[in-house]
């Protein structure tokens, strides 16, 4: 089976890079545009990983880390932010509502990459 991406990101730019990415790496995206609906498509697609944004309309990233993984249904999907706030104590805040990783802005295709086929080759994260 493909593995299956959610990608929460708001702005066009940042998820066509990284749309180029996940296919050059033979993987499927599925694309959120706000923290509500990746919420609902985390819900619905059940996603093998999540690439969250922080800086989004409405709920922010946190927020949308924080329901997801408050749903013992969903919890084992690993939750990668991507965030350009690495120097304003983001990273805790991120750690802090349940994300499994952080990956600064801008972030080298490569070191994503790394970091989402470890969290694929783990498999699901076991339930805390
Ligand atoms: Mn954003």
């Amino acid at each position: 089976m493909t593995p299956r991406i959610l990608v929460v990101e708001d702005q066009e730019d940042n998820r066509r890079i990284i749309r180029d990415l996940l296919a050059s790496a033979g993987y499927q995206m599925i694309e959120a545009l706000d923290g509500e609906s990746g919420v609902r498509l985390a819900e619905t697609e059940r996603p093998d990983l999540i690439l969250m944004d922080i800086q989004l309309p409405g709920l922010d990233g946190y927020e949308a880390t924080r329901r997801i993984k408050a749903n013992p249904e969903l919890c084992s999907i690993p939750i990668i932010v991507v965030t350009s706030y690495a120097l304003s104590g983001d990273d805790v805040k991120a750690m802090q509502a349940g994300c499994d990783a952080y990956v600064a802005k801008p972030f080298s295709p490569r070191q994503l990459l790394a970091k989402i086929r470890e969290f694929l080759a783990a498999g699901p994260v076991p339930a805390a």
